[in-house]
């Protein structure tokens, strides 16, 4: 075994590296420069916490969240790792330990924001104490193709050169191409070696589903997850706080979460959720970047995401720890529209405003897909798949039709209207609605007019969403909303080509859709309470979230194990050699007594 497997097994506890790691862990030790592009809970932290540790020097670590570095800290430094953070919610005493011990050469990690990194103080004592690598977490913060662009974060490059070109490890989930190439062209002077990991998360579980009674469909869906973590992500404010408000109502232990809010309700809220168990955040998108919680069970999307790496990044925050989680959301044609003319009347070069519209697009398609939902996530991020059996295409819950009637029907509406008008009135005119609109344009004389009087105005407009992520009809980007058939949806028109529909649905699916519990089922009920708890106690002590004492798997291991010693208790997942020091006898004792008698 050499040194880097050891350490992986004596100080992290891990039985080996995941798929990716180990090669990027060994160029980082050869001193290459490293753009690294794994999927969220793809394991990117030990990538260069591994080699800061076995290397000497500091490793400094460029992190846009304060909370994300004040939790990784701790973690490391549960881990017996001389780890510190230089931001400006320490106190000065923090700080002033931290450079203390960077010029004692005690540190291996010192975790900066992109600001402190950049002032002159900073670089001066970086120069003196030796910096080996520059880590950089969330690197798409440094592009402007990225959603989280972070203009601080294109100091970096300058730095590194007042650094005497050190070692640059970057790391991001976000894989597009524009992305990429910008990232490469602002950290690194050459190009760096480039490592492309699978962005598939096969363990959480996706579904999409029209909205019909959000908040209905939010209950059933927490229903089937109950005493589980979860984020509910809102598109504004003012859902998140009425969604929250709701779900007190109805009994849940939700809490409410966005910028708006004071910094201390917020660090409140996020405490609680790392640190109880089940707890529902309701929250905007600025919730999420800095949790750094492994055993979130499930994400669940009130509203459309804005994009597809968006809507990836915030899923990709469920089931960081490898057991099954869940994400589902709901989606309706409003958002698609006010999104559209957001991009519309923003002031970003219409260069941007085209990509940002193709964005949009590819995730309306992805909304109203037909076939496996991983399968055209993947593929959006260059990647080839076979169908995943985990999503709710895969599972049959969204039953597929014949529709190429219904879609002429619709096709020739907008034909016959000399494609001048939006859905309403279009799907008033195929159900024979004399409307004020309809009879003023003498539309009811047409003669698609009522031709579609036995679909639902609901099921129209799913039929409308489906011919626009189809490619048979598009809406043009004018303030009128007006749908035109396109090249492909003529084919259709004309008899040449068939169209395949959603089942309209009757609701009611989200009940079954995602239940995927965690398996604890080889484990012992009592130990494992007892073992929840024990964390609990540990945890608050510490004042650390209780994953940082052991995740959750550690816990269902060992309670499926019963180890009885220290070395038996050294072979589960997730104990290293610093924690069975710190909690083995803790745990061990639990697990005697209370298996003892359960037994
Ligand atoms: P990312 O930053 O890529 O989203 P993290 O670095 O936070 O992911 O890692 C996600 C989870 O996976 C963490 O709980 C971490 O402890 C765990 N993990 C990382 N590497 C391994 C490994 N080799 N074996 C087991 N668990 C791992």
């Amino acid at each position: 075994m050499d040194a880097a497997t050891e350490k992986l097994r004596e100080v992290f506890g891990f039985d080996g590296f995941r798929p990716g790691q180990e090669e990027i862990v060994r160029a980082a030790m050869a001193g290459e420069d490293v753009l690294a592009i794994m999927p969220t809970g793809g394991g990117k932290s030990l990538c260069y916490q591994l080699p800061a540790l076995l290397r000497g020097g500091i490793t400094v670590v460029i992190s846009p969240l304060i909370a994300l570095m004040r939790g990784q800290v701790a973690q490391m430094r549960e881990l017996g790792i001389a780890a510190r953070s230089l931001n400006s919610a320490n106190d000065d005493g923090e700080n002033a330990l931290a450079i203390q011990e960077a010029e004692a050469g005690e540190l291996r990690l010192l975790y900066l924001s992109p600001e402190r990194l950049a002032r002159p103080g900073t670089v001066a004592m970086l120069r003196r104490v030796g910096v080996t690598a520059i880590a950089v977490d969330e690197a798409h913060c440094v592009s402007q193709w990225g959603h989280d662009f972070r203009p601080e974060y294109r100091a970096i490059g300058g730095v590194r050169e007042q650094l005497d070109g050190v070692q640059v490890l970057a790391f991001t989930a976000t894989a597009d191409a524009l992305t990429r190439e910008d990232i490469e062209g602002r950290l690194f002077p050459a190009p760096p070696h480039v490592f492309l990991r699978g962005f598939d998360r096969p363990n959480i579980s996706l579904a999409m589903t029209p909205r019909a009674n959000g908040r209905k469909q939010l209950l059933d869906f927490l229903k089937a997850h109950r005493g589980e973590s979860g984020i509910v992500y809102c598109q504004s404010r003012r859902r998140v706080e009425e969604t929250a408000a709701f779900l007190m109502s109805e009994g849940v232990d939700a809490a409410a979460y966005h910028a708006g809010f004071p910094p201390n309700d917020r660090n409140a809220v996020q405490d609680r959720f790392l640190r109880e168990d089940g707890v529902v955040v309701v929250a905007t998108v600025a919730f999420g970047m800095g949790i750094d919680k492994p055993d979130v069970r499930f994400v669940f999307h009130m509203d459309l995401p804005k994009n597809i790496e968006g809507y990836y990044q915030e899923i990709g925050r469920a089931g960081r720890d490898g057991l099954p989680a869940a994400a589902h959301g709901l989606y309706g044609m409003g958002e698609v529209r006010q999104y559209r003319q957001w991009i519309d009347e923003g002031d970003a070069p219409d260069e941007q405003k085209r990509i940002e519209r193709g964005k949009l697009a590819t995730l309306v398609a992805f909304c109203e897909a037909l076939t496996c939902r991983r399968v055209t996530l993947l593929r959006y991020f260059g990647e080839e798949a076979g169908s995943c059996g985990n999503c709710d295409l895969c599972r049959g819950e969204v039953e597929t039709v014949e529709g190429t009637v219904e879609a002429q029907k619709a096709l020739s509406a907008m034909v016959r209207t000399r494609e001048r008008f939006g859905m309403e009135h279009l799907i008033a005119v195929l159900r024979g609605d004399r409307t004020e609109g309809v009879t003023r344009h003498g539309h009811d004389d047409l003669p698609t007019f009522g031709v579609g009087a036995d679909v639902t105005k609901a099921n129209w407009r799913s039929i409308f969403r489906q011919l626009d992520a189809g490619g048979l009809a598009q809406v043009l980007p004018d303030e009128f909303n007006r749908w035109a058939v396109t090249e492909a949806g003529w084919k259709v028109l004309k008899g040449e080509e068939t169209v395949t529909l959603r089942k309209p649905s009757r609701t009611k699916s989200s009940e079954r859709t995602a239940r995927a519990p965690v398996d604890t089922s080889g484990a012992d009920e009592a130990v494992l309470a007892a073992l929840k708890a024990l964390r609990v106690g540990l945890a608050k002590e510490r004042n650390v979230p209780a994953y940082v004492i052991f995740p959750d798997r550690t816990l269902i291991e060992m309670a499926t194990a019963l180890p009885r010693d220290r070395e038996a208790l050294g072979q589960i997942h997730g104990v290293g050699g610093r924690k069975l020091e710190s909690f083995g006898e803790a745990f061990l004792d639990k697990i005697r007594s209370v298996a003892g008698t359960s037994a």
